[in-house]
């Protein structure tokens, strides 16, 4: 059955999905949003301490759930149904969402977030595993920690620098036989007392059955070795929810999505926002902030193509 004419369609129920349907609404559009998670990826943040306004910082899911709530108040429709397939056709987004509702938009903002990739091997969702050293790294903070990073790119360079700055010690097991980060950061990482590499050597698995108490690894000369640890840093690269879009639109090899400086994507009418998007601060703040000008460009491209 076709919905009510809306204005924007939102894919993702994150930070940035729901302020984008706060400010589109705000703006006098109609937005439907899709996603079966008030909040996305907050509900993982135990405390959110890095958002401006919370002195004290405020559990990820109180967030999420406030701001969702913020937007329903504005107007913004939640179905709580995920949309598997964005079709595109003649300038007009469609879908059927997954209670068999259809949508049909003339613009559409993608904020699906994207998710960590993990080790295959056993107990890989234990207690321990972390995937952001700027959100999670504080709860190690003088705790004399032994901490693991796990990748051998830029991104894993960064959390091994970060990290190093609170713990005692801190493994980079890199399954490469090089570094493959740019050389400034594998000159810091090499500088750092700290930090101790050990390259062509493969996570094996994770000791410790509910909360990881360490990582086997096996080494370069092929012996298996245990190495005792308080958290785990997985910087083995991440996928980016882009698989619903059912036409062509221009990504990074990584399969972010690519847009303009107004968040447009290469095909017109549809914008993207957060951590879906190709952008280099993936957080809660910029997620929001990414939404308000997703919502403010899609307005502005209706303004010009379906005036009223
Ligand atoms: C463990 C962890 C800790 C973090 N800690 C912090 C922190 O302390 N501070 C900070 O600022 N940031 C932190 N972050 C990062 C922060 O959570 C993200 O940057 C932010 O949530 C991105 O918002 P988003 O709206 O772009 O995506 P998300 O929050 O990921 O939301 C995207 C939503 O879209 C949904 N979706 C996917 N596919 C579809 C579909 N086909 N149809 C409908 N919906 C779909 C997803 O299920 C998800 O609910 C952390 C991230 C993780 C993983």
């Amino acid at each position: 059955m076709p919905a009510n004419p809306i204005d924007i369609l939102i894919l993702g129920t994150g930070p940035a999905g729901i302020t984008a349907a706060l400010y589109g609404q705000r703006m006098g559009l109609q937005a439907v949003v899709l996603g079966d998670m008030p909040g996305g990826s907050v509900y993982m943040i135990e405390t959110l301490s890095n958002f401006p306004g919370f002195l004290h910082g405020i559990s990820g899911t109180e967030f999420g759930v406030a701001a969702f709530q913020q937007a329903r108040e504005e107007g913004a429709h939640f179905p709580m149904a995920r949309l598997e397939r964005l079709n595109c056709a003649a300038g007009v987004f469609s879908g059927i969402d997954t209670n068999g509702q259809e949508h049909v938009a003339p613009s559409a903002i993608v904020a699906t977030g994207r998710v960590p990739r993990r080790l295959a091997v056993s107990n890989a969702k234990a207690q321990g595993i972390h995937f952001c050293s700027v959100c999670d790294g504080p709860l190690f903070r003088g705790r004399n920690a032994v901490l693991a990073v796990v990748g051998s790119d830029n991104a894993a360079g960064q959390h091994a620098l970060t990290l190093s700055r609170i713990a005692q010690k801190v493994w980079l097991v890199c399954r490469s036989r090089t570094l493959k980060m740019d050389a400034a950061h594998a000159k810091l990482i090499r500088a750092r007392q700290n930090i101790e590499l050990l390259l062509n050597t493969a996570v094996t698995g994770y000791k410790g059955r509910e909360v990881i108490e360490g990582i086997i690894v096996l080494t370069e000369e092929k012996v298996e070795k245990e190495l005792a640890v308080d958290g785990v840093f997985l910087a083995i690269g991440w996928q980016p929810n882009t698989q619903m879009l059912n036409f062509e639109v221009a990504m990074t090899a990584e399969g972010y999505l690519r847009t303009d400086t107004r968040l447009m994507t290469s095909v017109p009418g549809l914008f993207a926002a957060g951590d879906v998007r190709d952008t280099d601060l993936r957080q809660v703040l910029t997620a929001c902030a990414d939404g308000a000008r997703a919502a403010q460009y899609a307005a502005e491209f209706l303004a010009k193509t379906t005036p009223r």
